[in-house]
């Protein structure tokens, strides 16, 4: 890039409002400078337009997993004034609340191991995967405006799931403010059918080990439930499906209409935005917490089914298992929260809240040792589990990446790798993969993600998350 990047310090660079006329605030970069190098030369553009939008506060940030995305890079964090800022779709991403979320169980690799084939065999069928899936839940119309209003605590009410996983869920579960007027009915045609499915891609469900050496803080992880010892651990990443792309696309349209009206100019159509107050933002944010409590209720649904799959294979109850939720975090969203410096709308995009330790959104499990934070890696390197920490509420508004990010484009890995031939290589390194599309899975082989050991080291280093324990996968499905 020809802007000029002001080191902070080896973790931390930022972008002075000087570099681009219009910028209100700097943007900052978390990388160390080995992956600032490497980053795609999109993210200083998009960050740095970030930084010229109506009524941001301190930072335009972005995290070391970030990459170019649809306006905001992913992996982009931006805090607006809710009382004279904007809300943008850009700023949350099409998959309204794609998210992460981590089961423990008391089973260890060696009694998993023999039974891994069929145990995949189960959650495959349990759990269904790819582009157009359907889902197990039939429900009405008048069903699925519930889901949207009360997220996750509705499938706990039908059955999917126990009562303490909702503690254990970032809000609960639900998000204030879910207003089903505001969302079109060809949304609702699209998301009705696909309660407790994965979707395509990038989303997966996958077994995992905890080794003793993986463990970075054995207190803390002792907090969660996790002791290594070849701890088996489940985990799920996947969003809001058709429902929350159709609620994005819908309002996308919207915003560039009503930007004209409320006469603001942005560097990038993608940056469709409105003002958080008017009636089309606050339409917007009715809807995207629809999106966002059905993502809830997603992956809530398929907890119950992973735990039934388990439950099928193993012939024990998955309370004799020790299958509690660790934790469920939000990487795609538009929050009010509130801060040390007053309450701010907060977007996410590819970057998970890491709030810190005695925040009251926590759960008093977690108030000591600060909020779980659930970054997938890849499928062939593994994965990590983080908290969140005080340093992270100063700085980030208590956010952190999300993942290890991408350095190479779907098209690009397609081209570069077989389908096929990573699953035959994959089993050989012991990972079972199940996937419903072969070029699917091409398109999330290892070598499209930046190195996740450098991207989580990051983070921990410049002190916004803590390193807790490094997860290795055993078992994949891909959509
Ligand atoms: P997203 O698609 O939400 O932007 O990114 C999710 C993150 O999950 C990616 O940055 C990547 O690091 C990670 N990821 C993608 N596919 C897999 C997978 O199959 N297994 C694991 N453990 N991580 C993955
Ligand atoms: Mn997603
Ligand atoms: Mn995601």
């Amino acid at each position: 890039t020809d802007m000029q990047v002001v080191k902070i310090n080896d973790y931390l660079w930022e972008i002075p409002p000087s570099e681009k006329p219009g910028m209100l605030v700097p943007a900052r970069i978390y990388a160390s400078a080995a992956i600032l190098g490497a980053m795609d030369r999109g993210v200083f553009d998009q960050v740095t337009n970030v930084a010229c939008l109506p009524g941001i506060h301190r930072y335009a940030l972005c995290m070391p997993d970030g990459h170019w995305g649809y306006g905001f890079p992913i992996g982009g964090v931006a805090a607006f004034n809710p009382e004279d800022g904007v809300i943008s779709p850009g700023g949350v991403g099409y998959d309204i609340n794609c998210g992460m979320r981590l089961i423990r169980t008391d089973l260890s690799l060696s009694e998993v191991q023999p039974k891994l084939e069929l145990l995949m065999t189960e959650l495959f069928r349990r759990v269904p995967a790819g582009v157009g899936s359907r889902g197990f839940v039939n429900l009405s119309r008048r069903d699925f405006r519930d889901v949207m209003r009360q997220g996750a605590g509705w499938c706990i009410a039908k059955g999917y799931g126990w009562e303490e996983d909702l503690e254990r869920i970032e809000e609960r579960g639900c998000l204030d403010g879910a207003d089903p007027t505001h969302v079109t009915d060809y949304a609702v045609e699209r998301g009705i059918n696909q309660l407790g499915t994965l979707g395509s891609g990038n989303h997966y469900l996958e077994i995992q080990v905890l080794s003793d050496k993986g463990i970075y803080d054995r207190a803390t992880a002792a907090a969660m439930g996790l002791t290594g010892r070849d701890q088996v651990v489940v985990m799920v990443h996947c969003g809001s499906r058709g429902f929350g792309h159709q609620v994005a696309s819908d309002y996308l349209k919207v915003f560039e209409k009503a930007m004209r009206r409320y006469g603001i100019s942005v560097k990038d159509q993608q940056l469709a935005c409105a003002p958080f107050r008017s009636p089309e933002g606050q339409d917007y944010f009715g809807a995207m917490n629809c999106a966002a409590n059905t993502a809830f209720a997603n992956r809530q649904v398929i907890t119950h089914q992973i735990r039934e799959a388990f439950e099928t294979v193993f012939g024990e109850s998955a309370r004799r298992l020790g299958m509690q939720l660790i934790y469920d975090v939000a990487h795609n969203i538009a929050k009010v929260e509130r801060y040390r410096d007053g309450e701010w709308l907060v977007h996410r995009k590819g970057a998970t809240r890491a709030f810190g330790p005695g925040s009251p959104e926590l759960p008093a499990c977690y108030r000591g040792i600060g909020q779980p934070v659930i970054c997938g890696g890849s499928m062939e390197t593994g994965s990590y589990l983080l908290v969140g920490t005080d340093r992270a509420m100063q700085e980030t508004f208590g956010s952190t990446m999300h993942g290890s990010g991408r350095t190479m484009s779907r098209a690009q890995a397609k081209r570069t790798v077989r389908g096929e031939q990573l699953m035959r290589d994959m089993k050989q390194h012991g990972i079972l993969v199940k996937a419903v599309s072969m070029s699917g899975l091409a398109e999330e082989a290892g070598l499209a993600y930046k190195n996740i050991s450098d991207v989580v080291g990051t983070v921990d280093h410049a002190g916004i998350t803590k390193k807790v324990a490094e997860l290795k996968p055993i078992g994949n499905i891909k959509g």
